[in-house]
């Protein structure tokens, strides 16, 4: 194993990630139609006799299909290589950005190239410790640039904690009374377009998205307004009630700071959004569908609070 400094790293700036791709179908309405129908998005600009492609297709125009399209270039090979080298042999994908410059238009051919556009410092996270590796994709519409697409991934190597954690949740299984959270809540992703939001739970105030146009409230958080395409909004305080739509219990895969058992609910909330948070306040086999839950806020760890519902008392289910 050898180490690898910082600055051999940087070297890799601005050094192309992949070969020029050209897509392998120009852009055109049966995907943009098979998109729209499994997204459920309703949107007319991408129907009617001059339709755009959603903008968040971008990255599909690119994709090389079970063909493939590409590889990385030589010198993301040789980045990867040095990670190796130097201990840094698992890797995650963290995150991905896209910015739109310009709609997508059926007929139009896209091409794209990728570079590397960042490597990070050494840091630690959870997981371990490593390097993140920004790639970033230009993509172009009949040779004008029409967005770009953002990939972060983690070179590291694992921590001994991580799988130390890994190997105790295993043991769970047999001696459950020995159960325990340990490390912390991977902490939430915020940016331009959710930074309101999270602004909101500080000061214990679940805030909704609404249109100023046609008024449609719209949750996660998003900068336009998916029935009306309006890129103004403003805000509604949720009161905190709402319902079960749907629900999972989460058992596996352990990871750390969570202890499964436990709930993860779709919830109606009663400004006619939906929202994915926790379940509280019963066991995690007692959450139902159609429970009344209300809002409240927990605190997770020192710097971290969330929004969670509490399961209104006496709703439990019944044994099955
Ligand atoms: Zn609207």
């Amino acid at each position: 194993m050898s180490e690898v400094s910082h600055k051999e790293l940087k070297a890799f700036e601005g050094r192309a990630a992949s070969k020029t791709g050209v897509g392998k179908d120009p852009v055109n309405e049966p995907m943009i139609r098979h998109w729209c129908e499994a997204m459920g998005d309703a949107n007319p600009a991408y129907t009617g006799p001059d339709p755009i492609a959603p903008p968040t297709m971008l990255q599909a125009w690119t994709m090389g299909g079970l063909t493939g399209h590409q590889d990385h270039s030589a010198a993301y090979e040789e980045l990867s290589a040095l990670l190796d080298g130097a201990g840094y042999t698992s890797i995650v994908a963290t995150d991905c950005e896209q910015e739109y410059l310009r709609a997508l238009r059926p007929g139009e051919t896209v091409t794209f190239d990728a570079v590397i556009e960042s490597v990070s410092e050494r840091k630690t996270t959870k997981l371990g410790t490593g390097h993140f590796i920004t790639t970033r994709m230009d993509v172009r519409a009949d040779g004008e640039p029409a967005g770009t697409h953002r990939f972060r991934v983690l070179k590291y190597a694992p921590a001994q904690k991580y799988a130390a954690a890994e190997k105790q949740a295993a043991a769970r299984t047999q001696a459950p009374d020995q159960r325990k959270s340990e490390g912390k809540r991977p902490r939430p992703v915020i940016n331009r377009d959710n930074a309101g939001f999270w602004e909101g739970v500080k000061q214990h105030q679940l805030l909704i998205q609404r249109c100023g146009d046609c008024r449609t409230p719209r949750f996660p958080w998003l900068p336009g307004c998916n029935a009306c395409g309006s890129l103004v909004w403003d805000t509604v305080e949720a009161s905190g009630e709402g319902t079960v739509y749907s629900y999972v219990v989460m058992h596996h895969p352990p990871f750390p700071a969570f202890d499964p058992p436990y709930a993860v609910g779709l919830i109606d909330l009663a400004e006619g959004v939906r929202m994915v948070s926790n379940v509280v306040g019963v066991p995690s086999d007692k959450v139902r569908i159609g429970q009344p839950v209300r809002l409240e806020f927990q605190q997770v760890d020192e710097e971290l609070e969330l929004p969670v519902f509490r399961a209104a008392e006496g709703t439990a289910g019944g044994e099955v």
